[in-house]
């Protein structure tokens, strides 16, 4: 038996565990683990509940006192919920969160246990900061970052899988200089703005609005993969995806995996987690299938930002362990398996006034829907003036298999409104100048007296759209499913927020100069709505035509990562970011070189990986099995069979040929890693890996999967897609 047989065998055997709800109702159970506003009006004197209340809603700071009181509130629920350590919980720029888990035990003065957690404990911490990327922030002699309590995410209790919890504090991470060195801190600062900006242009239409809070629902892909089978592959367990394998004969061809019925292996994973997830305060509701074989999804209710990027990373981490109690291997890579359709992370995103409108819903009153053309055509301007910072935000290796890769969407910013919607758009631009007369409505001269109706049903969507008007959110849907959607989010919020600005400050101008309110809106949207148009397009997406046709509009097509982030760093970035106060230069060169280097490692894994397996499982086992047939073909030879011994003397010519190619191919590959190690600048080191080392993955692949139909199926060594897909 072979590692991979014995692997499927195991996989093939699993059943589905039983188990055993929780007595609860989902209502009770909701929120159980975390340190809740119930949790804290019932805890703490409403002289301190009152303060972090006023700095869950306003931002304002909170004091020692308050601190201390809610340190020990904190600690007395979570030592009775069970919790023995707790932590700062962070987001740092590698990708994915970090923890380190401090006891609450301590031993006091006269040396007695007592269990301690000082507000000052609360408030901030000092985690060893070297092992994360910095960009250049935090100089060598002066390692240390801090990490600071951020209570408008709940702090919340994670089960240690072995017994006893951590109680975990969502925190920024900052260097001793206060420069962001994770996505939390810039994230906050952009919600800042966007609500500043966005209040102030409500206030043209709603006297009586006075906050704006941007929401966000995360729509998460993923692939199941059998644990014994994850093992067998070297490179699903050490880069994520499978850098050989040969399509299987039924793909998604026949498309019925989409919303077909879940199987109750994967069902009882789901509502594992989902039980999981409901405790902690992550309102997951939907659950299907997507069209590629052992593809899923999950989508949350939307919620504030910064809690839906918290949630969102918390479950992704949840999936992960709750998935090992079923034997699963959660694949949030963008592209695990060539052939097969990837994975994304759709961004659902809407403004909401705290008295409840939604500003990008159209309504059926004339005067709302001027403000909803106004809010939309401030996001179309915003994401037209900014594409390439957009896309730089969703720029990274396993991305870059997605945008602008083959089988795949380009890597193309465009904007979809809908037919509806661009029909009234044109019109309220060709009507040239409204004269109003007394009298005369004027919502309904300019065409929008009723904003006609809206396409909502799913089945109407674009979805070829990386970024698509949904009737009344945007849904950005080019960002990556392994990536934190606050690197997408930061920069969506600041490029509105800034855009706001400038609609505001224009309109203030024209008042100023005596021109009438609604006619100075309309003139101003007009004129954002033709300057945008280049981006609109409501075609197919993935089409060819439509990569000709961006080009002669001029809009980007950045498919590498190392060009892509470059618009970090460019002059009218750092401007924009400045004026909104989100991230400084210094801290967007951080950024940028971040962002190479963990691209520069992501490559050299997966050369690595590519090279140790075709040499030393793919080509071994293939030699081995030629020598088999040679032996074969020399015995025919022996009875005289010449002509018999021929076909099987051709199977190793061809394999031959496919060796030879394949050691050549992973000898110069090798040398191009050396070369491109050498090198200092990271912006070289990065295009040479990103150009010269990855010009070899598809190659070497190409030659592996040849292999893969030559030799003996009982052979080959790696698990082959159709048994790693087609989960039961
Ligand atoms: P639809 O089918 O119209 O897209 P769904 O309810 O399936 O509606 O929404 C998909 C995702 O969009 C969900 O995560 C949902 O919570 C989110 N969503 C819905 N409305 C908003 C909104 N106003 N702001 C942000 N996200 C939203
Ligand atoms: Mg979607």
């Amino acid at each position: 038996m072979t590692f991979r047989s014995n692997a499927y065998e195991t996989a093939l055997s699993r059943v589905a565990p039983v188990l055993t709800p929780p007595n609860e109702k989902v209502s009770d159970l909701y929120g159980s683990h975390i340190f809740s506003d119930e949790v804290m009006r019932a805890l703490l004197s409403t002289e301190a509940y009152t303060k972090v209340s006023n700095a869950i809603k306003s931002g304002s700071t909170i004091d020692r006192e308050v601190a201390e009181e809610v340190s020990a509130a904190m600690r007395s629920w979570a030592i009775s919920k069970g919790a023995t350590h707790y932590t700062h919980w962070f987001q740092p720029l590698n990708g994915t969160t970090a923890e380190k888990h401090d006891s609450f035990f301590d031993l006091n003065s006269e040396g007695k246990a007592v269990e301690k957690f000082k507000g000052s404990a609360l408030v901030q911490q000092e985690p060893d900061a070297s092992s994360f990327p910095s960009g250049g922030l935090r100089a060598t002699f002066e390692a240390r970052g801090y990490t600071g309590w951020d209570p408008s995410s709940p702090a919340f209790l994670m089960d240690n899988g072995a017994g006893g919890k951590t109680l975990c504090i969502p925190s920024v991470f900052i260097s001793y200089t206060g420069e962001a060195l994770d996505f939390k801190a810039p994230l906050l600062r952009s919600l800042v703005v966007l609500d500043k900006a966005a209040t102030a242009v409500c206030q043209l239409f709603n006297r009586e609005v006075d906050k704006v809070t941007p929401t966000l629902g995360i729509e998460q892909e993923y692939f199941l993969v059998d644990k014994a089978l994850y093992y067998s592959r070297p490179d699903l367990l050490m880069s994520g995806r499978t850098v050989f394998g040969h399509s299987p004969a039924r793909g998604q061809q026949l498309d019925d995996h989409y919303f077909g019925s879940i199987s109750p292996r994967v069902n009882a994973f789901m509502v594992d987690f989902e039980f999981e997830a409901l405790k902690l305060g992550i309102p997951v509701r939907t659950r299907h299938n997507e069209v590629a074989p052992g593809q899923f999804e999950c989508a949350p209710t939307f919620e504030e930002v910064n809690l839906a990027i918290d949630h969102n990373a918390l479950l992704m981490d949840l999936m992960q362990k709750v998935g090992e109690r079923h034997s699963f291997q959660v694949l949030f890579h963008e592209k695990p398996f060539a052939g097969i359709n990837g994975s994304g992370k759709h961004n659902n995103w809407s403004l909401s006034t705290n008295n409840g409108i939604n500003l990008l819903a159209p309504t059926t009153k004339p005067k709302e829907n001027l403000r909803f053309l106004t809010f939309l055509l401030t996001v179309v301007k915003a994401v037209h003036d900014h594409a390439d910072l957009l896309r730089a935000s969703i720029a990274s290796a396993s991305n870059e298999h997605r945008l602008g890769a083959n089988e795949a969407p380009p890597s193309i910013m465009s904007v979809f409104l809908g037919g509806e919607l661009t029909n009234m758009l044109e019109e309220l631009v060709s009507k040239g100048e409204v004269t109003v007369e007394k009298g005369e409505n004027f919502y309904y001269k300019l065409g929008i007296s009723r904003i006609p109706n809206l396409q909502r049903d799913n089945t109407d969507r674009n979805r070829t759209s990386p970024f698509c008007f949904t009737g009344n959110k945007f849904e950005y849907r080019a960002v990556g499913s392994s990536q934190n959607s606050a690197s997408a989010m930061i920069v969506l919020n600041s490029i509105v927020a800034h855009q706001l600005m400038d609609f505001k400050k224009e309109m203030d101008e024209r008042l100023a100069n005596g021109e009438e309110k609604k006619s100075a809106n309309v003139a101003i949207l007009k004129r954002y709505y033709t300057e945008s148009k280049k981006i609109l397009f409501e075609g197919n997406g993935y089409s060819d035509e439509w990569i000709a046709l961006a080009a002669e509009r001029g809009l980007s097509n950045i498919s590498a990562t190392y060009d892509a982030v470059h618009a970090y760093i460019e002059e009218p970035t750092i401007q924009m970011f400045q004026r909104v106060n989100v991230l400084t230069s210094r801290e967007l060169h951080a950024r940028y070189e971040i962002e190479l280097e963990n691209y520069v490692k992501k490559l050299q894994i997966e050369s690595r990986v590519i090279g140790d397996l075709a040499l030393n499982h793919i080509v071994s086992t293939v030699v081995k099995y030629q020598f088999k047939l040679a032996q074969t073909a020399r015995a025919l030879t022996d009875l005289e069979m010449i002509e018999e011994a021929e076909p099987i003397k051709e199977i190793i010519r061809d394999i031959s040929k496919h060796v030879v190619v394949i050691k050549r191919l992973v000898k110069e590959m090798t040398d191009a890693r050396k070369q491109a190690n050498v090198l200092e600048d990271i912006y070289e080191k990065a295009k040479a890996y990103g150009s010269d080392v990855k010009g070899y993955f598809d190659e070497i692949r190409y030659h592996v999967d040849k292999l893969e139909l030559l030799i003996d199926d009982e052979d080959w060594p790696l698990a082959k897609y159709r048994e790693i897909l087609f989960l039961e």
